[in-house]
């Protein structure tokens, strides 16, 4: 039995302008959702306890119809609103009695796991150091425990061996970070406030979403899917057309999602890369290096 080869990949296709996430472990699938699924998300019931009223589900909704928008007419896949959950633990549950409680959720963290306990997590903690099971410090002690300058990150989960993706979870660095909600002005450093736009939510929430639909960060400081945000910045609550462009190539209507593997596997390509973390607070992630260190291989962090 001859097994189809499919290769198509960044190097295959040279100008598609957009860059794919690859699963960690050989055989190095782009991950994506199966065609035709309706993704849940569920935003945890205390949303972001700074910005005023209902605001900040206001911008999740926001950024998720801005990409179902973008979606509209050409791909298959679209978000669709769920219950505020109770919920506040990232990852993916594998039992068999347990898969059906997973939940996309999208969680603001409002202490870091490195303050000292109570707060954060105690130091002897097995979870600082636990590589590959879901016993994580951040859903443990409900609490951030990427590093301090990353404003937010998006983890995915997908099937072994084939890269179809399962589950996402995004997570805000509020400790570290104002999110704002307003339009304009953009604050002036150091006047940080909720008034001005600091941390723009909605700019930040429709970066994460491209992550959880399968985009890797774009060397284009004009995508949606750039590494860092400046403050004041606005402009990655619309979807780059490129961006769009994946949505409609990776999920076109009337086609199987499409799916490419990495082969033959390059473990330099592998290798963790990092997305132009000079620049601090700024940005919207650090290296991924960081994170997967402490998570499951058929996880990622972006
Ligand atoms: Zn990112």
């Amino acid at each position: 039995v001859v097994l189809p080869v499919v290769i198509a990949l960044l190097a295959a296709d040279p100008d598609a302008g957009y860059t794919r996430s690859l699963a960690r472990s050989a055989p190095r699938h782009c991950v994506r959702w199966s065609e035709n699924t309706v993704i849940e998300w569920r935003a945890n019931v205390d949303g972001n306890p700074e910005t005023p009223g209902d605001t900040e589900f206001d911008a999740i909704r926001a950024s998720f119809k801005t990409w179902n928008d973008a979606m509209a007419g050409c791909a298959t896949v679209s978000f669709k609103e769920g219950p505020r959950t109770m919920n506040r633990k990232i990852g993916y549950l594998r039992s068999a009695s347990e898969v059906d409680k997973n939940e996309n959720i999208i969680v603001f963290r409002q202490k870091l796991c490195t303050d000292p306990p109570p707060a954060g997590a105690p130091l002897s903690d097995s979870c600082w150091n636990d590589e590959d099971d879901d016993d994580d410090c951040g859903s443990k002690y409900d609490c951030w425990d990427q590093q301090r300058a990353m404003v937010a990150v998006t983890l995915t989960t997908w099937e072994p061996g084939t890269g179809v993706l399962q589950d996402f979870d995004i997570e805000f660095n509020q400790p570290s970070f104002i999110f704002t909600t307003v339009d304009s002005p953009a604050c002036v450093p150091p006047n940080y406030a909720l008034t001005c736009v600091a941390w723009d939510l909605q700019n930040t929430m429709t970066h994460e979403i491209g992550h959880a639909l399968g985009l890797d960060h774009s060397p284009s400081t004009d995508s949606t899917m750039f590494a860092s945000a400046p403050v004041g910045e606005t402009k990655k609550r619309i979807v780059d057309s490129v961006s769009r462009e994946f949505t409609c190539d990776v999920y076109a209507t009337g086609q199987k999602s499409s799916d490419c593997v990495l082969s033959p596997y390059d473990s330099k390509i592998g290798a963790p890369k990092g997305c132009g973390c000079s620049t601090g607070p700024l940005l919207l992630c650090v290296p991924l290096a960081l994170l997967w260190r402490r998570r499951r291989v058929n996880q990622r962090a972006g």
